[in-house]
């Protein structure tokens, strides 16, 4: 890996981070606070939100077993994949890579940072070929993106592909975890010491049921958090979003249920559409969500919008034409999918 010194853009290594108040004084004992101009009224949402969110990290630490210096907390992880950018790549000079279909931020990111975006195709069953990958890599190749379980296909990436990557590049390579509650495979985000060149993203958007909130995880070394926090707005993570995390993970055992439930749903509803007439094909996954191709998927989407199911038609991505992917829902909302896709009438059937 090279230095941070050689990877981070020049005026953000020698940033000086805003000061707020907040983080000039961090006692507890004082009787009267008047340093950030706030209204002394209206306890507690008069006063700033703690900027580094401690006691919210030390909470994520225990669960996720990592310390809470390798932890930056953010506005959904879409601010975390933003802000690498902004710290590692020059605009107009450096590029990034990134596998394809991917989430699709990875792109809206670089193109509002106006840094280049090389996608390379996965292979026809969506797996990761570390050599193909690594030949779109120059020499301004500042971060590479993958997505494991890999969002829209659904599947793990292998790991001696993913690892391969990690040793053969010298930059930082994000692997965006999303999914990973829903998958049985070891997470990334122990190996910090092992790969200093790696950042790790996990959300409670998915497993933990709290995309309203937005708290976004990345873990990394405690060198490169503390270049996300350099960067961050200073309040990042606003009090109500602070409160309501601490919430729902002391409800360990509800999202528990509620993933198992999630699975034993996603085996019945992709049993269920090998029998359609209008499918194809499934295709297998690791996530809270599947990728089917379907006869028309323009046709299906449209006609299932019409019966007021919503799905993501995929068909423009690249290697899913004719897919779309299917987020699993409540059995209720499995079963309004099935009884609207079993009354589909194609033209071509
Ligand atoms: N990564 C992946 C792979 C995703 O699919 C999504 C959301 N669809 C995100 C990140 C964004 O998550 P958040 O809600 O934490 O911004």
């Amino acid at each position: 890996m090279k230095s941070l010194d050689q990877l981070v853009r020049p005026n953000i290594w020698s940033l000086s981070p805003y000061s707020c108040a907040r983080n000039e004084y961090q006692g507890s004992e004082a009787t009267a606070f008047l340093d950030a101009n706030e209204n002394p009224y209206n306890n507690p949402y008069n006063r700033y939100p703690d900027p580094m969110q401690r006691e919210l990290k030390d909470i994520i630490s225990n669960v996720k077993d990592v310390a809470p210096e390798n932890i930056f907390l953010g506005n959904g992880s879409d601010e975390a994949i933003d802000l690498t950018f902004r710290i590692f790549c020059i605009p107009g000079k450096d590029n990034v890579v990134s596998i394809a279909p991917s989430y699709g931020m990875y792109k809206v990111c670089a193109d509002i940072n106006n840094v280049e975006f090389r996608a390379v195709e996965l292979e026809e069953d969506f797996s990761l070929n570390a050599d193909k990958l690594l030949k779109a890599v120059s020499t301004s190749t500042k971060i590479i993106f993958l997505c494991s379980p890999n969002n829209p296909s659904g599947n793990c990436l292998a790991d001696e592909e993913i690892e391969k990557v990690l040793h053969a590049f010298d930059g930082i390579v994000v692997l965006d975890e999303a999914y990973s509650d829903f998958a049985f495979n070891e997470s990334y985000r122990h190996r910090l010491e092992e790969y200093p060149n790696i950042i790790v993203l996990n959300t409670m958007s998915k497993a933990w049921g709290c995309a309203a909130i937005r708290l976004g995880m990345a873990f990394a070394s405690a060198e490169i958090i503390n270049l996300f926090n350099k960067v961050k707005y200073p309040y990042n993570v606003n009090l109500l979003t602070q409160q309501k995390a601490m919430e729902i993970i002391r409800r360990k055992v509800d999202v528990e249920r509620w993933v198992n439930n999630i699975l034993n749903e996603r085996e019945t509803l992709m049993d269920a559409f090998t029998y359609l007439p209008c499918c194809i094909k499934v295709y297998p996954t690791d996530a809270n969500f599947f990728l089917a191709k379907m006869t028309d998927a323009n046709r299906i989407y449209n006609y299932l919008v019409k019966c007021g199911v919503i799905t993501r038609n995929r068909t423009t991505q690249p290697l899913c034409r004719d897919c779309i992917r299917i987020t699993i829902g409540t059995p209720e909302e499995n079963n309004a999918l099935l009884a609207a896709l079993r009354k589909y009438k194609d033209e071509n059937l």
